[in-house]
């Protein structure tokens, strides 16, 4: 996360000077670590460089974020929400700033040392993270004002259902927490569902805090984003394979974000009054699978052919290890689909940047 000193900071050196210095330690100590960027005026830092009490690991810090201030701005624009820690007392606050959010701190409220530790990344599983964070990665190299931009994040696994709960927990601690959850909506108008998505926004909204945010994705599952040329690569195909022209055929309609890809489809899925089998209704004429013969055998009825479980892995395992090697090239694609990337990297970027290691 970035770290805006304001420049009425200084005035903690006529109230407090000893509360300064020992926040800039601990700052300095997390940018010397790669876990934070710090980032403020010209001489704002060469004012606080001038504290008689700071140490001098501290004040090599300093002068090395005072170097590095013209490289770092194109990083503080691509931000859209970052730290300002500012003078007063009292002060914890998210409010809009522009294009970004700001989290307003004053030092008073800085207690122990969980926002100085890499900011968590919450997410349902494992491979769900490593596929948003593959994402957010790609997307950040691809940009020529983020290229080579430092990440640092704790990637904690919520375990399913239980990542509403997880998230309530970490909210009772002082950590950055940037949570992402899918939204588990099978059709254009559903409601959130209701295992995850539902009591995540619902924590949001009862105990909002500044330092966590949750970015519930407009889509069924992790699945969801991902571009037919992702599992083309990741699982080397020709392109040709029957399936696999089929689900590049449903990419490009509305219906992708809401299909449930790894579940096969039948005859009852298009059939019935309810909102939800309305719409797969209105949606029947895409799927060129003939209809049975009625009755549907529900058991042998295939109308749509489920995605392999394993597919949402062995993608994010490709764009995780193409990040090292020939980077992925994410393409311009319909913009349900890259809108949710780009929010995913806007989150990644902002909560979880950083800058290379300062001895
Ligand atoms: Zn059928």
């Amino acid at each position: 996360m970035l770290f805006y000193l304001d420049h009425d900071l200084l005035k903690e050196t006529d109230v407090n000077p000893a509360r300064l210095t020992e926040f800039l330690e601990d700052l300095c100590a997390a940018r010397r670590n790669g876990r934070h960027l710090i980032f403020s005026e010209k001489k704002t830092i060469e004012v606080l460089l001038g504290l008689p009490d700071l140490s001098p690991r501290a004040h090599r810090t300093l002068s090395a974020v005072l170097r590095r201030l013209r490289g770092k701005l194109s990083i503080y624009r691509a931000c859209t929400v970052y730290v300002r820690v500012v003078h007063g007392t009292q002060i914890f606050s998210k409010t809009r700033d522009g294009e970004k959010s700001k989290i307003s701190i004053s030092i008073d409220m800085i207690r122990g040392d969980d926002l100085f530790s890499k900011p968590k990344i919450l997410v349902e599983n494992r491979t769900d993270g490593d596929f948003y964070t593959g994402i957010a990665k790609l997307l950040i190299a691809q940009e020529r004002t983020t290229q080579g931009l430092s990440l640092a994040y704790e990637l904690v696994s919520g375990g399913g259902s239980q990542t509403p709960r997880e998230y309530q927990a970490l909210k009772n601690s002082d950590y950055l927490v940037y949570c992402i959850v899918d939204a588990d909506i099978d059709f254009p108008g559903a409601d959130l569902g209701g295992n995850t998505a539902a009591p995540v926004y619902k924590i949001e909204q009862i105990s909002p805090k500044p330092t966590t945010e949750a970015l519930i994705l407009r889509c069924y599952s992790a699945e969801n984003l991902i571009h037919p040329s992702m599992i083309k690569s990741a699982l080397n195909l020709t392109g040709t394979e029957s399936w696999f022209v089929n689900l590049e055929k449903f990419f490009e309609l509305e219906l992708w974000s809401y299909l449930a890809l790894k579940t096969r489809k039948t005859c009852y899925d298009f059939f019935g009054g309810s909102d939800k089998n309305l719409y797969w209704a209105s949606q029947r004429g895409f799927f060129g699978t003939p209809p049975c013969p009625p009755p549907c055998i529900k058991e042998k009825c295939s109308i749509y052919t489920p995605l392999r479980g394993t597919t949402l892995e062995k993608v994010s395992e490709h764009l995780n290890n193409s990040i090292t090697s020939i980077p992925f090239f994410m393409p311009d694609c319909k913009s349900d689909v890259s809108s949710e990337w780009h929010k995913i990297k806007d989150g990644v970027l902002s909560w979880a940047c950083s800058g290379g290691r300062i001895s």
